[in-house]
C-alpha cells in the first residue's frame, strides 16, 4: 500500500460510516454506495451532496401542524380546499405523504414527531401535544382522526389523546379497521390505508 493511498481510504472509510447511519442501510449496503459514488463523475457527486445539504438549509417545520415545509406555513395547512374541522394525528412526517397518496383524506393534519414511550424515556412533553391542545382551543374542530401507527407506542399515544380529547366534546376517531397491530403507517399499502380512513371508528 502506498502512502498516497492512505487519505483516500480514510476518506471512504469515512464515507461508509456515515451512509451506514442511514435508516435501511448495513454495512455492506453502505460500502456498495460509497464504492459506487467513487467510480460517479464529480458532477454527479456534488449534485448529490447539493441535494442533502438544501433539504437541510430550505425546509422547516410548518409552524402549524408541524409538516415539512419550504414556506412558514406548509401547502396543505394553506390550502383553502382542505376541510378545517378535521385533524389527522400522525407520529412523522413521511406518515402524511402516505396517507395523502390514497387522496382520501382533505383534512388537516398533525405532525407528534415521535410516540408516548415510557420505556424509551418518551412522554407527552417531548411530542408535539401542547401545541395540538393550543389548535383546539378555537373550537373550529370537530373529529380529530387518531393516526398513530398500530405498534405498542402509537397505541399508548392514541389512548392518551383520546383521554385528553374527549373530554373537549371533540368526536375523536381511530384510523385502525384494516391496519394490523404493529403496522408504521408509512410502509401501509393504498388499498389498506384507505379502508382505514373511510372505516375510521369512534375511540
Ligand atoms: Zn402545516
Amino acid at each position: 500500500m502506498t502512502q498516497e493511498l492512505t487519505p483516500t481510504i480514510e476518506a471512504v472509510t469515512k464515507l461508509v460510516q456515515e451512509l451506514n447511519k442511514l435508516p435501511g442501510i448495513g454495512p455492506k449496503s453502505a460500502q456498495r454506495i460509497a464504492f459506487y459514488l467513487l467510480r460517479t463523475d464529480e458532477d454527479q457527486a456534488k449534485l448529490l451532496a447539493e441535494a442533502i445539504l438544501s433539504v437541510k438549509q430550505k425546509t422547516r417545520l410548518c409552524s402549524a401542524c408541524f409538516n415539512v415545509s419550504e414556506t412558514e406555513i406548509c401547502t396543505i395547512c394553506r390550502n383553502d380546499q382542505r376541510d378545517r374541522t378535521k385533524i389527522c394525528i400522525v407520529e412523522q412526517p413521511q406518515d402524511i405523504l402516505a396517507l395523502e397518496h390514497t387522496k382520501k383524506y382533505s383534512g388537516l393534519y398533525h405532525v407528534l414527531h415521535g410516540a408516548i414511550s415510557p420505556t424509551e424515556g418518551m412522554g407527552a412533553d417531548d411530542v408535539r401535544i401542547k401545541e395540538l391542545m393550543n389548535r383546539l382551543q378555537d373550537g373550529s374542530v370537530s373529529e380529530i382522526i387518531l393516526g398513530t401507527n398500530t405498534t405498542l407506542e402509537g397505541e399508548q399515544t392514541a389512548f392518551y389523546l383520546q383521554r385528553l380529547i374527549s373530554p373537549l366534546g371533540i368526536k375523536v376517531t381511530r384510523l385502525a379497521r384494516g391496519l394490523p397491530f404493529g403496522t408504521e403507517l408509512e410502509y401501509a399499502d393504498d388499498v389498506t390505508l384507505t379502508r382505514a380512513i373511510e372505516g375510521r371508528q369512534e375511540f
